[in-house]
C-alpha cells in the first residue's frame, strides 16, 4: 500500500490532488491554514468577498486546459487598456491590440508614441520564445519604445504584476506574460479568486484533506503535525520550498534556504465617487504609494475601491490621503480593509524555471514542486502539480 502524502492544500496541492484522484491512486493532503487555496484567499468583509491581495486569472492560461470548470465560474472581466495619472491628469490608453483605433485616435496619453503603438504591435507578433538572456527593461529599451512608456507603462503595470520595480525576471516569462495581458481576458471570479481553489477542490474527495494541520517535522519516513500525531509516508510531495527547513539534518540539503520572496499590500475601502470608470486599471507612474487600483459599483452611490501598493509599511492614513489627492469628487471614504502579504511571489532565482519539467526529485521518497519551481502564478502552480503527477505516477 502506497502512503502518499502531500503538503499544501495550494492550487499546486490541489492540481495533484485531483490528478491522483482521477488516476484512482489515495494520497492525504495537509495544510496548516484553516482553509484550502495557499496564497489565494477571500475573506468575508461587512458583506462583502475581499480577496487578500490583486490577483487576476488571465483566462488563458494554457494550464487551465485541464481544468475547463473554472470556465465556468462567473467572473467580473477587466475592460482591455488602461487609465493613466500623468501631470494630475487621468488619460485613457485602449489596447491597440484589441482596438485597432488605439493606434490612430484615441489615445492621447502623452507618453505613448505612433512608434510606440507600432512596437507594441510588434513585440506582440513576435515569435513565441527568443534566444535572448537581456533583463526586460534593456530589452524594451534596445527594442526602442520610448523611455517614457517604458517608465509610465511597462514599469509601472508590470511592477504589480510581478512585485518587483526592476522588471527583474526571465525575459522568455516576460513576453509570455505580456501576451496574455495583451489578448486574452483578464478576470476575477464575482465571489473571489478563492472560487478558483474551491472550483478545483471539487474534484477532491473532501475527507483526504486535513486542514489546521501544521507539519513541525518530517523525518526520511514520517511527517509529524504539530498535535504530534505522526504519518507514515512512502512518498512525500512539499508544494512550498520552507518545508525544507522542518526536515530532519539527516535528509536536509539545504537547497531552497536561499529563496527569497517580494511582497505588497492591499487596501479596501468604500466610496462614494463619480467620474471615475468601473472594471478598469487605473495606474499612478508618479506615485510611490499607489501601484495600481480598480473601482467596482455596490450600489448606485457607492464603490468599493482595491488600492495596491509594493509599499508594505503604508498606513491606512498615508494612503487615504494619497487616493484622495488624485480623486477630488469623493464623498464617505470608509476604510474596509487593508492586507500585507510578505511572501507573495518569489523573487527571481535559479529555480524560476520559467517551461520546463518544474517539479524536482530530492530524495527517492521526497519532491518538491510548487510555483516557485516554475513561475509564481495560478499557471506556474498547475502546470507544476499536473507536471509532477504525470512525471512520478
Ligand atoms: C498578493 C499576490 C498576488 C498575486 N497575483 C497573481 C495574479 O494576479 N495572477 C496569478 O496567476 N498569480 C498571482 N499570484 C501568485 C499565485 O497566487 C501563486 O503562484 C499560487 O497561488 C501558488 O500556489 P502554490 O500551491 O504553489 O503555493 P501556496 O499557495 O503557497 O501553497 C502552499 C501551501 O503549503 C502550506 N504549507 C506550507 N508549509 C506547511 C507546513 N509546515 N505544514 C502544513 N502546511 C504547510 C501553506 O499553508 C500553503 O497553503 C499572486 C500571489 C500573491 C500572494
Amino acid at each position: 500500500m502506497n502512503n502518499i502524502i502531500i503538503i499544501g492544500s495550494g492550487i499546486t496541492g490541489l492540481t495533484i490532488g485531483s490528478e491522483l484522484q482521477k488516476r484512482k491512486i489515495d494520497f492525504k493532503i495537509f495544510d496548516s491554514r484553516e482553509s484550502i487555496g495557499g496564497k489565494i484567499q477571500t475573506f468575508r468583509i461587512c458583506k462583502m468577498n475581499l480577496d487578500k491581495g490583486f490577483q487576476v486569472l488571465l483566462r488563458n492560461y494554457p494550464s487551465l486546459k485541464i481544468f475547463p470548470e473554472i470556465n465556468d465560474i462567473e467572473y467580473m472581466d477587466f475592460k482591455s487598456g488602461f487609465i493613466i495619472n500623468k501631470n494630475n491628469t487621468f488619460f485613457k490608453l485602449l489596447n491597440p491590440l484589441k482596438n485597432l483605433s488605439g493606434i490612430f485616435y484615441y489615445n492621447r496619453f502623452p507618453g505613448f508614441s505612433f512608434k510606440d503603438k507600432v512596437l507594441l504591435l510588434k513585440l506582440y507578433l513576435m515569435k513565441n520564445k527568443i534566444k535572448n538572456d537581456q533583463k526586460p527593461l534593456d530589452f524594451l529599451k534596445n527594442f526602442g519604445f520610448s523611455k517614457s512608456f517604458i517608465n509610465d507603462f511597462f514599469v509601472t503595470f508590470f511592477q504589480g504584476v510581478f512585485l518587483d520595480k526592476s522588471l527583474n525576471i526571465p525575459l522568455n516569462y516576460f513576453l509570455f506574460i505580456f501576451k496574455l495581458f495583451a489578448t486574452g481576458k483578464v478576470s476575477i471570479p464575482v465571489n473571489g479568486i478563492n472560487e478558483i481553489p474551491r472550483t478545483i477542490s471539487k474534484k477532491i474527495d473532501p475527507n483526504k484533506i486535513n486542514l489546521n494541520s501544521k507539519i513541525k517535522k518530517i523525518t526520511k519516513n514520517q511527517i509529524i503535525c504539530s498535535d504530534n500525531k505522526k504519518y507514515k509516508f512512502d512518498k512525500l510531495i512539499c508544494t512550498n520550498p520552507q518545508i525544507e527547513s522542518i526536515f530532519d539534518t539527516e535528509i536536509n540539503q539545504n537547497i531552497f534556504k536561499e529563496i527569497k520572496y517580494n511582497g505588497t499590500s492591499c487596501f479596501y475601502f468604500t466610496v462614494t465617487i463619480t467620474n471615475i470608470e468601473e472594471k478598469i486599471i487605473y495606474l499612478f507612474p508618479e506615485s510611490n504609494l499607489i501601484s495600481s487600483l480598480y473601482f467596482i459599483k455596490v450600489t448606485d452611490n457607492k464603490h468599493i475601491v482595491s488600492i495596491s501598493s509594493l509599499n508594505k509599511t503604508c498606513s491606512i492614513d498615508d494612503m487615504k490621503k494619497e487616493f484622495i489627492g488624485y480623486f477630488n469628487n469623493i464623498k464617505n471614504l470608509n476604510y474596509l480593509k487593508r492586507f500585507v502579504v510578505d511572501e507573495a511571489l518569489p523573487v527571481m532565482n535559479s529555480f524560476y524555471n520559467y517551461n520546463s519539467c518544474s517539479f524536482m526529485e530530492y530524495s527517492t521518497n521526497i519532491f518538491f514542486c510548487g510555483d516557485f519551481l516554475a513561475s509564481p502564478s495560478l499557471n506556474g502552480a498547475i502546470e507544476s502539480g499536473e507536471n509532477l503527477a504525470k512525471g512520478i505516477f
